[in-house]
């Protein structure tokens, strides 16, 4: 701990009003111009361990069982929460997630370097782990310390509430949990409710729960999870310093990753952003943004050349868990596509669930999000702007597990709006050795192994 002493971390504004206000503060916006907070730190005080210590560092800690620093997010602490005790974090060694080499997929696109980040294979199964671990912890703290906080609460559609309610009970905080009725998965939905949160079904959209959560929480002894708050930022933040350690400290040419509230792509920038700050990269990946067509407020920024943040009433998609009309994470998000040369590509409920089954059938399980930001990348590549050389990240954002009923009415065929070309369905046969022999026979002949 003596080692952190000297990194000090602070709220301030995003959009650079004076001021700055401790992290262990009920504060979620600029009282000035009411923007987005940022967690700044000193990176004056972090370069004073070269480029050469903290990539040591980092990797010493990989896999290390001394607590917390096993942890993805908080293996790298110094740049995380500095100043929080040990004794306060709430973690479930989180992070670290598997980066996939997916060949037989790369070889069908011609990209022989594209990679699959599964941050789905994570405690809750999204990447929302990341950044809930840093906010519970942070008021875990804040509550020892005896500050009037009495529960955590977030509006959510589907992850953000399943991590909260788990990190919330491993702590032993009440969690209150705002879902649109009807609009998240069954998995998404009876996590928090398994974790003993107090689950509000609200008939209404997200962007209907998130009114009410904000009003809620002006009650300040109820603090607020969601990702305005943006120390989940700071815990998000560490998947793309993460997959650049993967790749030994190598920078992909790109990210590709699906957004709905736009915390995770400003986050992924961040991250990255600093590995450049303290010199030990020298050069941004470019961040692709990959929206649903049917949930595409920040694509329609993008192609009036970010002029005017457009908000609008999201429609019913297979990507439920983006489905966001007024994306919080706007003006920083914003600043993570133009900063690093990305773009905003969308994609139809048919393309992501054709991209979703292609991928599944080179052995990955992906959910609806990531064959958004599979679709995208299709889309990329087809048109050349992805080149056969470029090394291709696609940040898998959950595990295909908890979207059982897009899987299961893919192969159905019952899916609105998609042509179920892959289908595969179930085989029914009597319990007869000949009749099973012949079918299989039938089947081995008509499927040719692809290499
Ligand atoms: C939350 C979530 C996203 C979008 O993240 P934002 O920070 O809201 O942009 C994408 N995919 C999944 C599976 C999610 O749970």
């Amino acid at each position: 701990m003596a080692e952190m002493k000297g990194y000090h971390v602070a709220f301030r504004c995003f959009r650079g009003c004076p001021g700055e206000w401790s992290i262990y503060d009920v504060i979620y916006t600029c009282p000035t111009c009411g923007g987005l907070l940022e967690v700044a730190h000193d990176v004056d005080a972090l370069r004073g361990r070269s480029a050469a210590e903290w990539k040591a560092l980092f990797e010493s800690r990989v896999g290390a069982t001394s607590w917390p620093y096993g942890s993805g997010v908080w293996g790298k602490k110094e740049w995380v929460i500095p100043t929080i005790d040990d004794a306060n974090i709430v973690s479930m060694y989180e992070g670290n997630s598997n980066l996939f080499w997916a060949e037989r997929l790369g070889k069908q696109l011609d990209l022989p370097e594209l990679w699959v980040k599964l941050c789905g294979n994570s405690h809750t199964g999204s990447f929302k782990d990341l950044g809930m671990t840093v906010l519970v912890s942070v008021v875990k703290q804040m509550m020892t310390m005896g500050k009037p906080v009495r529960a955590v609460s977030c509006a959510s559609t589907g992850d953000t509430s399943a991590a909260l309610a788990a990190y919330a009970a491993a702590a032993g905080i009440p969690a209150i949990i705002f879902l649109p009725q009807g609009k998240v998965s069954p998995a998404q939905l009876i996590q928090p409710i398994a974790n003993g949160a107090h689950v509000l079904a609200l008939d209404t959209d997200f962007d209907g729960c998130m009114r009410v959560v904000r009003e809620v929480t002006e009650d300040n002894t109820i603090y607020l999870a969601n990702s305005m708050n943006s120390l989940r930022i700071e815990g998000q933040k560490t998947v793309g310093i993460e997959i650049v350690q993967q790749f030994d400290w190598e920078v992909p040419d790109w990210i590709i990753i699906p957004v709905g509230n736009l915390g995770n792509i400003s986050a992924l920038y961040k991250g990255l952003k600093l590995l450049m700050d303290l010199g030990i990269t020298d050069k941004m990946p470019r961040l692709v943004a990959a929206q649903a067509e049917k949930a595409n407020p920040f694509y329609l920024s993008y192609k009036n050349g970010f002029t005017e943040k457009v908000t609008i009433q999201s429609s019913e998609t297979l990507a439920s868990a983006i489905r966001i009309g007024d994306p919080v994470s706007y003006d920083k998000a914003v600043q993570a596509v133009i900063e690093s040369g990305g773009l905003v590509e969308q994609a139809t409920e048919h393309e992501m669930a054709e991209a979703a089954t292609m991928a599944d059938l080179t052995g990955m399980y992906t959910c609806p999000h990531t064959g958004t930001a599979l679709a995208v990348l299709y889309k990329l590549r087809s048109q050349g702007l992805v080149q056969r050389n470029d090394r291709v990240v696609v940040i898998s954002t959950a595990h295909g597990l908890k979207f059982t009923p897009f899987k299961v009415g893919y192969h159905e065929g019952t899916l609105a709006e998609v042509e179920s070309q892959f289908a595969n369905p179930l085989v029914y046969l009597p319990p007869d050795p000949d009749v099973v022999k012949k079918t299989i026979a039938r089947r081995l002949e008509a499927s040719s192994f692809a290499l």
